[in-house]
């Protein structure tokens, strides 16, 4: 089985204009840094408007093509950083819990609220016990810690709900989000005071790699995934097999996740080509490192089905 564990199901509406500026910017500045030219115009109203796929047909086209069995959706709240949206965060999280109602065994959707917002708890239980979402996705970098009173909050209805929790760690994000925020060290306190909360730390955290491993390494409701560092995997083979090697000797086999963070990177890097370049590792990877089919089978799926309990 394979399962993307990282995914972005994104639409116009759903986001602020200001994050669609973001990314803008980070595509400008990502292609400048890659030698190439496109204009802020052209980025704006071509590519931006290519990732938008309110009712995920662009999705299920694209697991198809990868062979991909089933897609965890990520919805996103920026909300208290960039100014409210046309569809608030309820809209976004039906629409999810529409999507998977319509695609049962291929999408598992995830709520997320900002724990800032007033009404979080209510809206984390609303979406999970009335709209059937598996499990809650934060994004500290808008400016809150994972282990502050208000995030706790939070977790403590993730963990009596018992559905599993991913938090994006890692430097890697543009002005106005805030990287400190996104220190896995904060996962610490998390895992230690809800030890039944399965927690996955997205992108690898990005920078703090080698942090998260040592901490993750004897915290076993910790795991990661290896979410958008298709970049590394294709301009810096080497260094990404040497990652993602310390990432398995460190926390073992079962604790590391196949993830994207698509749409946002697939035009640098197909869902497919990823799946492909792991499941090549063990023929691929440099002569001194060694991958092995039964690692590739538990990052490609196994790792997510069991987090997930599709197995039961
Ligand atoms: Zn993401």
């Amino acid at each position: 089985m394979i399962i993307d564990a990282h995914y972005h199901l994104v639409a116009e509406e759903w986001y602020p204009e200001g994050w669609w500026q973001t990314v803008t910017n980070m595509y400008l500045n990502g292609m400048k840094a890659l030698g190439m030219e496109m204009p802020m115009e052209t980025i704006r109203e071509s590519l931006i408007p290519s990732l938008w796929d309110p009712k995920g047909e662009a999705l299920i086209r694209d697991m198809d093509a990868g062979g991909i069995d089933k897609t965890v959706l990520l919805a996103m709240d920026y909300w208290l950083l960039y100014g409210e949206p046309k569809g608030p965060i309820e809209v976004q999280l039906k629409a999810y819990a529409d999507f998977q109602s319509k695609y049962p065994d291929r999408i598992i959707a995830f709520a997320t609220v900002d724990p800032r917002r007033p009404n979080a708890v209510e809206l984390v239980e609303r979406a999970i016990k009335e709209w059937g979402l598996k499990g809650l996705n934060l994004y500290p970098q808008t400016g809150f810690f994972v282990n502050e009173p208000a995030t706790y909050k939070v977790l403590e209805k993730a963990s009596q709900l018992g559905v599993p929790v991913v938090c994006h760690t890692g430097q890697q994000g543009p002005a106005p989000f805030r990287a400190k925020y996104g220190n896995p060290i904060h996962l610490d306190d998390v895992v230690q005071d809800f030890p039944n909360l399965m927690v996955t730390a997205g992108h690898m955290a990005f920078g703090w790699h080698e942090q998260l491993f040592y901490l993750a390494s004897l915290k076993y409701n910790l795991v990661t995934d290896i979410s958008a560092w298709q970049d590394v995997s294709k301009f810096n083979y080497r260094k990404f097999c040497q990652v993602l090697r310390q990432a398995l000797d460190r926390l073992g086999a079962n604790r590391v996740l196949f993830g994207t963070d698509n749409p946002f990177v697939a035009a640098l890097m197909s869902t497919k080509e990823y799946v492909d370049l792991i499941r090549d590792l063990p023929q691929n990877a440099p002569e001194e490192m060694t991958f092995t089919e039964a690692e590739v089978t538990a990052i490609l799926g196994d790792n997510a089905a069991r987090i997930l309990s599709l197995n039961s």
